[in-house]
């Protein structure tokens, strides 16, 4: 009961004591009104939260890019088949790495299988379409990258490897370093059980004549005449992909036989990572194709990443600021990129680049010129 104030009377104190009670009672309702609102609204924004993070898990996009190299490309040299044929190549890399990311597979799985089907197809150079070397050898390097860990995998020089980003990836998954060459790379193969061929495989009319064309210029002053015209395509090349898959982790795969006419034992920049092949899922993934010694010169594929992590560049400012700084030293060339939240860069500075990447719609779009 309420003290009632001295010097009242008592049917006053008792009025004012009953609208002290009232408006007592008032103040507390309101009190517990704003105190269990209070408590409602952060429930409900908890919850907000957590289903937020649990529709973003969701929906985490995926993505998907690829290149089967870059340089000087004119449409008036190209046939309507051969452009065909080089834009259904394109197409089987990007189907083979996309039902894997659909059905929920890995970034790594998707580029590997992205770049084995390139390295099956004769017409890109890498694998079965590998050029030769001043000794009229086929001479391959390949990489892999996984962004979440960190960790890659690269071969350089390997001869006789079918699939030689497959034996990237096992280096970076069953042995302790991170790149491994020429014929201790083949053994390594042959302990795993990873595919060899006979140097025959990599055989094609087309790069073997490339190489006798580049001899016979050279023998005879690199003099300019036409009879030993020889296109980009005919010089070098290379396969990469890159992607993210529905964890967030972005890879990168790239895979080349180098340029033609290298020396023996020449190692590109496709199998030094941070050169031509590099991913880290706090950034970005990145493969190039182009003057491989600029590319390492460079420090290419690590410098868009870097730029992002310290300079908080977009994935496009970075990778075309890196495309000019080769082209400024004098190195030719272009890159696929991938960041974390799925966006896409494909910059070059040369005529044209084989491409091709999967639209918002889930469309494959390929592309081959400027
Ligand atoms: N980057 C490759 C290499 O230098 C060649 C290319 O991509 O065209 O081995």
């Amino acid at each position: 009961m309420p003290q009632f104030p001295s010097g009242k009377s008592d049917f006053f104190s008792l009025a004012e004591a009953n609208s002290a009670d009232y408006w007592f009672e008032i103040r507390s309702m309101w009190k517990r009104c704003f105190l269990i609102c209070g408590l409602l609204s952060l429930a409900a924004l908890a919850g907000a939260q957590h289903f937020g993070k649990m529709s973003s898990i969701k929906e985490t996009k995926i993505g998907l890019v690829v290149h089967g190299g870059a340089g000087t490309m004119e449409r008036g040299k190209m046939t309507p088949e051969k452009e065909r044929e080089y834009r259904g190549g394109i197409e089987n890399a990007l189907r083979a790495g996309w039902e894997i990311l659909q059905r929920g597979g890995s970034s790594l799985d998707a580029t590997e299988a992205a770049v084995r089907t390139f390295e099956d197809d004769p017409l890109f150079n890498a694998g079965k379409g590998s050029v030769f070397n001043a000794a009229g050898i086929n001479e391959m390097d390949a990489a892999i990258m996984d962004g979440r860990t960190l960790k890659a995998g690269a071969v350089a020089c390997v001869q006789h490897v079918k699939n030689p980003i497959s034996l990237a990836r096992l280096v970076m998954e069953k042995s302790p370093h991170i790149v491994m060459s020429a014929a201790g790379a083949e053994d390594f193969a042959k302990q795993h059980g990873v595919e060899l061929v006979d140097a025959n495989y990599f055989f094609t009319q087309d790069r073997w004549d490339a190489l006798q064309k580049l001899k016979a210029s050279e023998k005879a002053g690199g003099n300019g005449d036409k009879k030993f015209y020889l296109s980009d395509q005919d010089l070098h090349g290379t396969v990469g992909a890159v992607a993210l898959d529905r964890n967030g982790n972005l890879a990168a795969a790239t895979s080349t036989g180098g340029k033609t006419g290298k020396l023996s034992g020449r190692i590109g920049d496709t199998p030094i990572i941070g050169g031509g092949t590099y991913a880290n899922n706090a950034t970005c993934a990145v493969s190039g194709t182009g003057d491989g010694e600029f590319f390492i010169m460079s420090t290419a594929t690590h410098d868009v990443s870097a730029m992002m992590e310290y300079g908080r560049k977009s994935l496009e400012e970075a990778s075309v600021a890196v495309i000019k700084k080769i082209g400024k030293l004098g190195g030719t060339g272009g890159m696929i990129a991938i960041d974390k939240n799925g966006k896409i860069a494909l910059p070059f500075n040369t005529s044209g680049m084989y491409r091709g990447y999967v639209d918002a719609n889930g469309k494959f779009v390929t592309e081959i010129y400027r």
